[in-house]
């Protein structure tokens, strides 16, 4: 008997915008995660392109010993024949029910023009796409404009509730983890202002940087245990070389955890703190009000996908677990992430009442509740505004 999971509905939890205006790199360089230029040499020798192949191969009914070359060239005509027709074809695959989109991406770069925000909302217009703000996407540009300390903080704070009043915002987002790292403080206003100073005046005070960041994102978390809204915690692997790994372990936010004036703040650790699994599926057990979103590490850590979810699942119980694949650039890795997570939870599940742990009743409950049911039960402000029907793109202000 084996758990069949092809029929459940699926909620991307976290996910980027798609678009080809952003596609610089070839079609097999786009599942890596690295800023360095990749080689694809080696990008079409690793597992994960070996399953992207495989599945494009499935998915578009090509001949199994089809080149790469081939493969990517009937890949690159098929998406710019008919991009809507193309990505209709990959949420329909993936069951996709709704994408919780973070803006903010990239996180260094130009901003996402309103052309291409129109464009990705058209042509994902089959399913509701929903909002997540970033937090740095409202500051950064104030930082740039050194605006004066309280000016920064009333103008932050005004666009922080702007995003959740008027704009659909269902979670914020925040990628301290890139900057100064999760090893957040509680620090006091005029300690931050004091410190924002000297940030000002010399760029390269980390300390004074660190100080000001972790006000900032605290100032976030007040506002997340007033309206009811999570936070994404960018945790673990991301854009080398621009991310210090060590210094994005959940671990180190023990102060903020351990601190009773934020047991009601509901944190998502995403991209599963890959590759600190083990420790955040840890935390997710210890702390109510700690989740762990599965994406980066599906697709991106390949073979590696079922042994990792029986890690989480050691300790972490399955209401506290949700799916998503922080696809980006091209639509194909949130859709690869859909079939990858069918295939491999349904895979342990299906060990899982091998074992006699589990009976298959449970075992389809259980997957309900990572593929949607979690993510439709966290996120409840503004879940009926879809950032793709209920606003125009002239009302999003995106940013680095
Ligand atoms: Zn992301």
């Amino acid at each position: 008997m084996a758990i069949d999971l092809s029929k459940m509905p699926m909620i991307d939890d976290h996910c980027h915008p798609f678009m080809p205006t952003r596609e610089k790199k070839t079609f097999d360089n786009c599942f890596t995660l690295s800023l360095i230029p990749p080689d694809s040499y080696h990008t079409r020798n690793t597992l994960l392109f070996k399953m992207v192949r495989k599945e494009m191969i499935d998915l578009l009914g090509l001949d199994p010993a089809i080149s790469d070359d081939a493969l990517i060239q009937a890949r690159n005509e098929r998406y710019a024949a008919s991009p809507k027709a193309y990505v209709d074809l990959l949420l329909q695959d993936a069951g996709m029910e709704s994408m919780l989109v973070d803006y903010g991406f990239p996180v260094m770069g130009s901003r996402l023009a309103a052309e291409e925000l129109d464009w990705f909302h058209e042509v994902t217009s089959a399913v509701p796409t929903r909002r997540i703000h970033r937090v740095e996407a409202t500051f950064h540009p104030m930082f740039e404009q050194k605006l004066p300390f309280g000016e920064l903080e009333d103008m932050y704070l005004a666009e922080l509730r702007d995003e959740v009043e008027n704009c659909g915002t269902i979670a914020y987002k925040t990628v301290i983890a890139y900057h100064t790292g999760l090893g957040i403080r509680p620090i006091g206003r005029a300690e931050a202002a004091a410190s924002y100073e000297r940030f000002l005046s010399n760029p390269s005070d980390r300390a004074a940087e660190k100080d000001i960041r972790d006000y900032l994102v605290l100032q976030a978390f007040e506002l997340c245990m007033d309206y009811d809204i999570p936070i994404q915690m960018h945790s673990g692997a991301g854009d080398a070389p621009m991310i210090d790994v060590k210094l994005s372990s959940p671990l180190l936010m023990h102060e903020i955890l351990s601190d009773p004036h934020y047991r009601s703040l509901k944190i998502i650790f995403i991209h599963t703190a890959y590759p600190f699994v083990e420790e955040a599926g840890y935390l997710v057990n210890q702390y109510p009000s700690v989740y762990l979103d599965l994406s980066s590490m599906i697709p991106f850590s390949s073979i590696g996908v079922r042994p990792k979810l029986r890690q989480i699942f050691e300790m972490a119980p399955f209401t506290k677990v949700l799916y998503g694949s922080d696809g980006f650039t091209i639509p194909e890795v949130s859709w690869l992430g859909a079939r990858v997570i069918r295939k491999e939870l349904g895979l342990l599940l299906t060990d899982l009442v091998g074992e006699r742990i589990i009976d298959e009743a449970y075992a389809y409950d259980a997957a309900s509740l990572v593929l949607s049911e979690n993510a439709r039960g966290l996120y409840i402000r503004n879940w009926d505004k879809y950032s793709n029907r209920y606003m125009s793109a002239d009302n999003l202000t995106i940013s680095n």
